[in-house]
């Protein structure tokens, strides 16, 4: 693979020599070897973005917003090869590599529009010359801990809206995809560059990355100069995270794991059906927190749709992800084909039956990357392994009678991400959508449960953390909220009629 030192001088990234070592997933080869930071670069990150935030805070909200607006012109130019290096760090296909950076253009130009809406209240007072208002005031750094599966798009959901909010942010990237961080340090840089060219003031340390394992990004929870910590990975990076930042009474942004379901009741089009399975099933070689891992089927269609979906896994094309025919890349790496083969045995043990894949793939593709056939696995019920989220394409399907019941089963694990039903029925669409219905934060009807856009709320319920980013109202996380009351009368009555004069 010799693109990938093109890449990195496209992006002024040398590899230097570290103790981090970088594999591509797509065939196991070392692509960077990067220095990691320390405990005592995390305190001088912290000290520099605590300098910044005193100018940013101060810097009008549209203003910032032209900051982001020049990032997302950055990352339009830099959208080939952006894509690209995610593809070839991550293992995603090259159009998801693509669409991964188009999120990121699509949070910038949201969260410039943003930036001229930050929207308080005015509050009617019940004092005589008095009036209440609501505003929301910068919240000050953010940290941002990624995972290796959005490796540059969660970055920019949480950056885009902090920026504008008045935050600097430190980010610790996943230490499977640090390269691409680098790459969007880079890109932030030229436009920052561009920001200062224009005479605007961009306070240095507005954003650091922080290359490291687990370690560097507990430096970080603990420290009580960070007001919010977002973080995005696994259920137990969450459960600690939490608990860290309760601890010093901070503020904590959760996007955890997701175990999403499809409900396909008789009224569903099932063609339709049929390709938001394979999307959400089986794409990104279904390492996405929205993969569709439960597949909740009506008795009388359930034979007929595995039947057709059988031959459909039997026929998708695995393989490197930088060939534009590829609809299945590689796992991140070998412990996580493990724990999928794993979860393939346990799932038997409890009483599946593999219907197809679940085997390390064959054919041609680049030697030492991590291929693995995409499974369907038949459940007569919902056993203790489909509660549990395997992050590989793993498809568990189970049947039911009563929509009762399947949305009872939807409901009934864990975590509480994204949720969907195929039906033409509008009474069973809105009992889904009814709040007797899906208990996820995203229920969608006739599309897939993964693919979300950042004009909505992201995030989910339970074990998924209960945070959300990215469109709607997600941006007052990254805000303090204020309650002011200006009197601009002569007199000085209190409230609920309370009287104290002296
Ligand atoms: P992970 O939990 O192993 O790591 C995520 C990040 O957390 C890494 O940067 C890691 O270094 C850091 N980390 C781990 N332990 C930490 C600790 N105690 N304190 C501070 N930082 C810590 O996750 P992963 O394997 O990279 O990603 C896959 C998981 O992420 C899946 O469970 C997936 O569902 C979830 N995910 C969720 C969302 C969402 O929006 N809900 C999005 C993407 C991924």
């Amino acid at each position: 693979m010799t693109r990938i030192s093109d890449l990195l001088k496209k992006f002024d990234l040398t590899g230097d020599k570290g103790d981090l070592n970088v594999f591509s997933p797509i065939d196991g080869s070392l692509i960077g070897e990067l220095q990691m930071h320390t405990s005592e670069d995390v305190d001088k990150a912290i000290k520099k973005a605590d300098a910044a935030f005193d100018i940013w805070k101060k810097t009008p909200p549209p203003v910032r917003g032209e900051l982001v607006r020049l990032l997302g012109e950055e990352l339009r130019s830099a959208k080939a090869d952006l894509g690209a290096l995610v593809t070839v760090e991550c293992g995603k296909i090259a159009s998801e590599g693509l669409g991964e950076v188009q999120e990121m253009i699509d949070i910038c130009d949201f969260a410039v529009g943003l930036s001229r809406q930050l929207y308080g209240l005015t509050i009617a007072s019940e004092r005589p010359g008095h009036h209440m208002r609501e505003v929301w005031h910068p919240a000050g750094t953010v940290a941002v801990i990624s995972a290796f599966n959005f490796p540059v798009a969660v970055w920019s959901w949480n950056a885009a809206i902090a920026f504008v909010c008045g935050d600097p942010v430190i980010w610790k990237p996943s230490e499977k995809t640090p390269l691409t961080a680098l790459a969007c340090k880079v890109v932030f840089e030229r436009a920052l560059k561009r920001f200062r060219d224009a005479g605007h003031d961009a306070p240095e340390g507005l954003l650091s990355v922080l290359i490291g394992e687990k370690d560097i990004g507990q430096t970080l929870v603990n420290d009580e100069r960070v007001p919010l910590v977002s973080a995005t990975g696994s259920v137990p990076m969450g459960r600690a995270v939490a608990q860290d930042v309760a601890k010093r009474l901070g503020r904590s942004l959760l996007e955890l794991g997701g175990n999403n379901a499809m409900i396909v009741t008789p009224a569903a089009d099932l063609d339709m059906a049929m390709r938001a399975i394979l999307f959400s099933a089986v794409g990104t070689a279904g390492q996405r927190c929205t993969s569709l891992r439960r597949l909740i089927v009506h008795q009388d269609v359930a034979d007929g749709l595995l039947e057709k979906l059988k031959k459909a896994y039997g026929s998708l094309r695995i393989g490197d992800p930088l060939d534009k025919n590829t609809l299945v890349g590689p796992l991140i790496d070998d412990v996580a084909c493990k724990a999928m083969e794993k979860s393939v045995e346990t799932a038997k043990s409890e009483g599946g039956e593999l219907v197809c894949g679940g085997a390390r793939a064959k054919g041609d593709m680049p030697k030492g990357g991590h291929y693995m056939e995409p499974a369907i696995i038949r459940m007569s019920e919902q056993k203790e392994i489909v509660c549990h989220e395997t992050f590989a394409p793993i498809l568990y399907v189970m049947t039911y009678s009563d929509l009762e019941d399947a949305i009872r089963m939807n409901n009934a694990v864990p975590q509480g991400l994204s949720s969907c039903i195929f039906t033409t029925d509008i009474r069973e669409a809105e009992l889904f959508l009814s709040s007797g219905g899906s208990d996820c934060g995203i229920a969608n009807v006739n599309i897939g449960p993964s693919g979300a856009e950042i004009g909505g709320a992201f995030g989910g319920e339970k074990e998924t953390g209960g945070g959300r980013e990215s469109g709607s109202d997600s941006w007052k996380f990254y805000m303090r909220r204020q309650t002011q009351t200006i009197n601009y009368s002569r007199e000085l009555p209190l409230a609920q009629g309370v009287k104290f004069d002296v």
